[in-house]
């Protein structure tokens, strides 16, 4: 044992503690693997901060850490078996799906590389003073506490360390206590790439006590964080009193609107994977189906329909198409969500119950669930669940649509389903949200920036934002002929 990663080397935790990961999917024991507590975390910091202040990695030309970037984009896809099979047994979530993440996470250490490596030298600046020679460079931001949950370990881990790394930075990441084994397996890649020790460190743990104490750290510079809302305010609070930068990647309560001329099965095909992917645990879910009032009924009994054909099943069976909730604590919670929205008047449509399948009796499963008649009022409808569970309201007309789809302290994702063009350039135009889809949902790619607008969060990964993210400005200004100013004189 022996799975923490500090100052290039394994080591226990301090205090002994370890932790049993078990498969959401059936309840069985994965691995036992080291607990970290606040001293860990304190011991993973220092060496951070060493190799930053010591250390090769921020000085190393940006064309070599590009070129690191790339060779572990290599040796993910080289991995990427080994990869898929233990993010599903952390996360219980289909194979298939693991497998298109780690094809993501290669993508995204390539991109990275290559936008590393073209290098940014930084920008001359005319002063209108010909005696001046001034400039502005980008330099790494310092120590970054690189924190993640449980949905896509893999995936938000890269998002962050891909362009941290590429900045220039050092780092101490916390992956979510669930699901720690891809995180441990990065780290042994990043070694294999040629990562000088102590650029990269690793506390397993609790955010309690391996999380919040990185977060609170003097010698952290920036926490980015993926996570829960109320986590993120808890974040920001902590990172306060040091005033370290913060970026935030929160929750999602998106509307998927649907217009009456939409594209009918094109749009109720998008709706059920808008929602029911990875059983709805996914921060930018179409969890708010929104429907033309006209078009309402026919659209809501095929997705109905299509709901209640998602079998579900563990990661490894081929004929399941969506696995279980992450844990027993968070199935009680979508479990009352869903109760909360039938007593304030929804209307339950399919699933709603656990279900009765003795041979998914040991996993956490909930299956798909449509709530119809929904009000903005309902919780179910104002807050996350993140789980399987489609809460549908109607509107009547453009106007309306907005006002609804906006009507929400979240600002992640959203889409508009309509075969008018301009309607759909307005609508896309007016949602308060990081992204929208017009005629689709989910797709993202490497070279556009991802995050939240309003209470989703600040700051932004992917795309040459989520690089800068990772940097500092720096102005430096040369008098080429000094003398004096005789300002005082
Ligand atoms: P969470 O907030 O419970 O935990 C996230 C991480 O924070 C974990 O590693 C956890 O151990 C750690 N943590 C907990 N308390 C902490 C503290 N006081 N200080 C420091 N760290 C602490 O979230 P979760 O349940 O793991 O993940 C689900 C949430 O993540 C959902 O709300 C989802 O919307 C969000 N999410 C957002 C995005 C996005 O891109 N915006 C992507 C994925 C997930």
């Amino acid at each position: 044992m022996a799975e923490l990663f500090i100052g290039g080397e394994w080591i226990a935790a301090r205090d002994g503690r370890i932790r049993e990961i078990r498969c959401p999917a059936d309840g069985t024991l994965v691995a036992t693997v080291d607990e970290a507590g606040p001293q860990d975390a304190a011991a993973a910091v220092a060496a951070a901060r060493d190799a930053f202040d010591r250390g090769p990695w921020p000085r190393t030309p940006a064309a070599e850490r590009g070129r690191l970037l790339l060779r572990v984009a290599d040796l993910l896809e080289r991995d990427k078996d080994t990869l898929a099979r233990a993010e599903s047994l952390d996360t219980g979530k289909r194979l298939v799906e693991s497998e298109y993440d780690m094809a993501d996470i290669a993508n995204c250490f390539r991109w990275f590389g290559g936008l590393t490596a073209a290098g940014d030298g930084g920008r001359v600046v005319d002063t209108g003073n010909p005696e001046t020679d001034s400039r502005v460079v980008y330099e790494p931001v310092g120590v970054c506490a690189l924190i993640t949950p449980w949905n896509y370990p893999l995936l938000q881990t890269a998002w962050k360390v891909a362009p941290a790394l590429g900045a220039g930075n050092t780092f101490v990441l916390k992956p979510s206590e669930l699901t720690p084994h891809t995180a441990i397996l990065l780290m042994r890649l990043l070694t294999e790439a040629g990562l000088p020790d102590g650029v990269a460190n690793l506390v397993l743990g609790t955010g309690a006590e391996a999380g919040a104490p990185l977060t609170e750290d003097p010698r952290v510079d920036l926490v980015s964080f993926t996570g829960g809302l109320l986590t993120g305010r808890r974040v920001m609070a902590a990172a306060a009193p040091t005033v370290k930068k913060v970026a935030l990647e929160l929750g999602g309560k998106n509307p998927n609107i649907v217009f009456a001329d939409a594209d009918f099965d094109t749009a109720v095909d998008h709706a059920l994977t808008a929602v029911f992917l990875h059983s709805g645990q996914v921060c930018s879910a179409g969890a708010r189906l929104l429907v033309q009032d006209e078009l309402h009924d026919r659209f809501v009994d095929a997705v109905v329909a299509g709901a209640r054909e998602i079998r579900l099943g563990g990661p490894f069976d081929d004929s399941a198409r969506t696995g279980p909730l992450i844990s027993a604590a968070h199935r009680d919670k979508v479990e009352a969500y869903v109760a909360a929205g039938i007593a304030e008047g929804a209307v339950l449509r399919c699933g709603g119950a656990r279900p009765d399948d003795p041979e998914l009796r040991d996993g956490f499963y909930y299956p798909p669930t449509v709530l119809d008649e929904c009000t903005p009022d309902m919780s179910v409808v104002r807050d996350e669940s993140f789980g399987p569970v489609l809460t549908v309201e109607r509107f009547r007309h453009e106007e309306e649509a907005v006002a609804l789809a906006n009507d929400t302290i979240y600002g992640l994702a959203g889409a508009v389903w309509t075969r008018d063009e301009g309607r759909a350039q307005r609508v896309a135009g007016r949602l308060r949200a990081g992204t929208v889809w017009i005629n689709d949902f989910h797709p993202y790619v490497p070279q556009a920036e991802w995050g939240g607008m309003k209470q989703s969060g600040f700051g932004r990964e992917l795309g040459p934002a989520g690089l800068a993210e990772y940097q500092e400005a720096k102005h430096i200004w040369r008098n080429l002929a000094p003398r004096p100013q005789r300002w005082f004189s």
